[in-house]
């Protein structure tokens, strides 16, 4: 730029100017060179430049400095001279400055060695305080000289005006171009530029296809995970073009993300819209750039219906507003946030154990109680993938819960503070010894002193190997000493007495404010946060909880996985047995009733009927009572009847009078008999069926008090 405009002439000047400013206590002084080309790009073209920027060191050397005593700062090449921030080189030719190390600077228009007025006018200041003189093409400057200052300080002005007109310009052309939506900015996928520059579809008929997909699934379904998962149902694949690199203008075909979606979504240029400014990028104290997207009523430019589109900005922005809804009521939890007010207690830190990715919430009622669920679903989101691990989260919380209480009771402190107690009585002790780890370091580096100097200094060799045998010794020893400091720093912090007794009523307190019941969940969830780092867990058989304290203290937990619901449901196997017992003499209906009035219920809770003894005899393999009656050896009503040689309405008389012996067999009044025997009831016309019931009896009493002594 303007570099080249001054050139030779103006040294002619320096050579009468010069000699009188530079004097012995400058020469004896070193010179500073500072080459500087504020872009990577100046750097490759412009060499001419950085030519006479080195060609400066010659003037130096005619002004009287020797060739070593010029030292060059080059290290801020490609950096821009807007901050001094991260420009090193700079710094450092600061603080060699102000040290009184430099007897003059030397750039080729020195005022661009900042193009802040302020840093500019700083190291003025210094120059002058320290008598530096500075030197650039046109000229020496004592900046103890009215006169120079005041150039110098004018030349600086100038340079930081130069350097806000250019930019200045740059972005008002930009922006008028941009205002009239003729700025060629990059276009997604599915939009290029033809040859007169106007905004076309891409004429690859299958990228408008997928771009169109996209479109039409979210139009359909309303949100973008659905759009990913369709995509991945039909095995689609999604083009992208290679903004850079050898490949530039390619296709490729990769698979869709949310993010991919997302991004679609919210590009207004696929409503044919053209925008400018949707983000601001602010440069921060410590140097570092950070992009913020505006809200679209802060955009610069955005001109809707500029050119051809896949949708119209109607559908854009109804897109947008269900986009926004969307993210208000899925987003909330995706990301370590503040405690909210649901009851999961370690929402945003439970990390999963599988892909080591950050868990998130969701939520289920089970009869108007809310139930957390710790769920890994980024996946899930981005790639329509199955979902990594769903873990239900009231017995995390529980056992987590429990850790906590049983941590913070007063015993467990009690512990922790007496082996406090004893680190302080050992305290002296090693401290003793760790004095005297120093002090022989100490004596190690001073013999290694000792040794160095009193080497002859020819012999070089020798004395280098001493001279590292030196320097190792002193590293030693500052280790040793570190040590020692850091040591004592740990020392300090044992707990005395008044510490231990408010530490104490902490965790009194702490029970009692955790079960407290106007303590909310998100006070409850801050206790969590301020005593845990994070939860890891893995479900596999059974839930593994890796629980992190804060300071690095490690618990892990072992829950039970909860049971699926059909196991929930199933009756426990010692019911089952009782079950079995009860049908040697009971129908369905009767076992029923007798587990009732045991107060024992079913796996799913509440009452016990026949129906539910069927299913479990049917479950369980287990027979029924007509069955395991007809297996002993009782006949059904129609057997008898044809043995007797009566009629079956006849048995059934007779069973009801007692002459025969029949048992109960289901709960359809279904009765099985024991086979009569020898003294087997005969008709007998005319006889009363009481009087013969009572005969009957008496004959068989005989029979069974027989059968009794048999078997005694
Ligand atoms: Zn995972």
């Amino acid at each position: 730029m303007a570099e080249t405009s001054t050139a030779n002439g103006s040294f002619g000047t320096l050579a009468n100017a010069g000699p009188m400013k530079v004097k012995p206590a400058h020469l004896k002084r070193d010179a500073y060179l500072y080459i500087r080309q504020s872009t990577l790009r100046q750097v490759q073209q412009n060499t001419e430049s950085t030519q006479r920027q080195y060609a400066l060191q010659q003037r130096a050397v005619a002004l009287g400095w020797t060739m070593e005593k010029i030292h060059i700062i080059d290290c801020d090449l490609g950096q821009s001279g807007a901050s001094t921030v991260d420009r090193e080189g700079f710094q450092q030719l600061v603080a060699e400055v102000s040290l009184g190390h430099v007897g003059v600077v030397l750039g080729l228009e020195v005022s661009r060695l900042a193009r802040n007025s302020a840093d500019w006018q700083r190291l003025l200041e210094l120059c002058a305080i320290t008598d530096t003189l500075i030197l650039d093409e046109d000229g020496l400057y004592d900046c103890n000289d009215f006169n120079d200052r005041l150039l110098l300080g004018l030349k600086g002005t100038l340079s930081e005006a130069e350097l806000h007109f250019l930019r200045a310009r740059m972005r008002g052309g930009l922006l008028n171009k941009a205002r009239r939506g003729e700025l060629a900015s990059p276009l997604p996928v599915g939009l290029i530029y033809d040859e007169q520059k106007r905004v076309r579809l891409d004429p690859d008929q299958q990228v408008q296809q997928a771009i169109r997909l996209v479109f039409e699934t979210f139009r359909r379904s309303g949100s973008a995970f659905s759009v990913v998962t369709h995509f991945k149902r039909s095995g689609w694949h999604f083009p992208s073009r290679e903004r850079t690199g050898a490949r530039k203008g390619e296709l490729t075909w990769g698979t869709l993300t949310s993010s991919h979606v997302l991004r679609i979504l919210h590009n207004p240029r696929y409503a044919g819209a053209f925008f400018f400014g949707r983000t601001r990028t602010r440069t921060w104290p410590d140097g570092s750039r950070r992009t913020q997207t505006l809200p679209d009523h802060e955009w610069l430019v955005l001109i809707p219906n500029l050119h051809v589109g896949y949708i119209s900005w109607e559908e854009f922005q109804a897109n947008q507003d269900r986009l926004r809804n969307n993210a208000q009521a899925l987003g909330a939890d995706r990301r370590k946030s503040p405690p909210r007010e649901g009851p999961a207690l370690l929402q945003g830190f439970v990390i999963c154990g599988v892909c080591g990715r950050r868990m998130t919430i969701r939520y289920h009622t089970r009869q108007g109680i809310l139930y957390p669920d710790y769920i890994c679903q980024r996946e899930k989101i981005d790639h329509a993938a199955p979902v990594c691990q769903q873990i239900p989260g009231h017995p995390i919380d529980s056992a987590l819960v429990k850790l906590l209480l049983e941590n913070m009771t007063p015993i467990n402190l009690e512990t922790a503070l007496s082996v406090q107690k004893e680190i302080v009585t050992r305290h002296e002790e090693a401290n003793k010894l760790r004095t005297q780890q120093v002090a022989r370091a100490q004596y190690e580096a001073d013999l290694a002193a000792q040794r160095y100097r009193r080497v002859d200094p020819n012999n070089r060799l020798v004395a280098s190997t001493l001279e590292a045998e030196w320097n190792a010794a002193l590293c030693a020893l500052q280790e040793a000493q570190q040590e020692y400091e850091r040591c004592r720093q740990a020392d300090l912090l044992v707990i005395d007495d008044e510490l231990r007794e408010r530490v104490m009523a902490l965790t009194t307190d702490f029970s009692r404010v955790w079960n407290d019941p106007h303590t909310t969940d998100q006070n409850r969830k801050r206790f969590v946060r301020l005593l845990i780092e994070d939860v890891t867990l893995i479900k596999s058989s059974e839930i593994v909880v890796h629980v992190r304290f804060r300071g690095g203290a490690m618990q892990t937990l072992t829950i039970p996985a909860p049971r699926r619901s059909w196991q929930v449901w199933t009756t426990p196997q010692e019911r089952v047995q009782m079950v079995d017992n009860l049908l040697n003499d009971y129908t369905d209906e009767q076992v029923a009733a007798i587990l009732n009035e045991r107060d024992l219920h079913p796996g799913k809770g509440g009452l016990f009927r026949g129906r539910l003894i069927g299913n479990i005899r049917r479950a369980y393999g287990l027979k029924s009572r007509y069955e395991r009656l007809r297996e002993a050896g009782m006949l059904t009503a129609k057997e008898i009847a044809n043995h007797l040689s009566i009629e079956e309405c006849t048995v059934k008389e007779w069973r009801k009078a007692g002459l025969l012996r029949g048992y109960l067999a289901n709960d359809k009044e279904v009765y099985l008999f024991e086979p009569p025997g020898p003294n087997a009831p005969t008709k007998c016309m005319g006889q009363k069926l009481s009087k013969r019931r009572q005969i009957f009896e008496a004959n068989n009493l005989q029979d069974r008090t027989k059968e009794v002594q048999y078997e005694a």
